[in-house]
């Protein structure tokens, strides 16, 4: 696996061979994420590089099934009010995002490919909204039947029912720290140990085994972003989490689980149609 997040996507491929997925009924899947800060000991794409090695495990595991599949352009421009203070936080307002969102489907839709499942890797509420508003167009005004894997603690969050017809509940495999008193879902363990498995190039792992554990609880979390100093305070290294703990076969089993159940879930959706 190459580090480049086009690697195994549809960017390297030709026009024709994408016209010939499409013709054979492929589905294609779309990593979301972010380039945002994530501490002193990672560069800034810990999000764009998960949602985009979920991908490529679940595409490889429903093409061992038979099912045809495709990875759009993982879209890296997200939406991040918490740690927007910080340099390298690139944040689009909402409504850009969600009309990129749209006009990727929209491209995929007008070659005739039919059904689009994305595969999100940022938690910021307003990122999230935006992805469920543009699916929502995109259904309505083009038809193309697409949904976002969503979990049962997002359904939760996010305030949906789990009926929505534009989203597909499945259950993703308990993040490392999510259920701690403190969390650790910032470049804390969890987001450490993925980078070290998987791109270890991008992360500073004798800085990261020094790195103080951030005592921030999900209370806390809501003063992110609202006030700059406020945020700088609160974590001051721009992490949330201990990356000193990072562990990295926890790590390969959370994304073997995550991408084996995308996986699942899709193999199931595709069968109900
Ligand atoms: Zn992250």
């Amino acid at each position: 696996m190459g580090y480049s997040i086009f690697d195994d996507t549809m960017v390297d491929m030709t026009w024709p061979k994408i016209e010939a997925a499409a013709e054979k009924g492929a589905i294609v899947l779309l990593p979301t994420g972010i380039i945002e800060e994530h501490g002193p000991h990672m560069g800034l794409a810990v999000d764009t590089y998960a949602a985009y090695i979920i991908s490529v495990k679940a595409k490889h595991l429903l093409e061992s099934r038979g099912i045809d599949t495709l990875i759009a352009p993982p879209q890296y421009w997200g939406v991040s009010a918490g740690t927007s203070v910080f340099p390298g936080t690139f944040s689009v307002r909402p409504e850009t995002m969600q009309a990129v969102i749209y006009d990727i489907l929209a491209s995929l839709k007008s070659w005739s490919f039919n059904r689009v499942f994305i595969i999100n890797w940022h938690a910021d509420i307003e990122h999230c909204r935006a992805i469920l508003a543009a699916l929502q167009d995109a259904r309505r005004e083009t038809n193309v039947d697409a949904v976002c894997l969503v979990s049962e603690f997002d359904i939760r969050r996010l305030r949906l029912t789990g009926e929505e017809d534009y989203i597909l509940k499945y259950p993703q495999p308990p993040m490392m720290g999510i259920s701690d008193k403190y969390v650790d879902i910032h470049a804390g363990s969890m987001e450490t140990a993925v980078m070290m498995k998987y791109f270890p190039k991008h992360v500073k792992a004798a800085m990261a085994r020094k790195l103080p554990p951030t005592r921030v609880t999900l209370e806390d979390l809501r003063i992110l972003g609202k006030n700059e100093e406020a945020t700088r305070k609160l974590i001051p290294d721009g992490y949330f989490g201990n990356p000193a703990g990072y562990d990295t076969a926890a790590a390969e089993k959370m994304v073997t689980d995550d991408a084996n159940a995308v996986a699942d879930y899709i193999e199931a959706y595709l069968k109900l149609k």
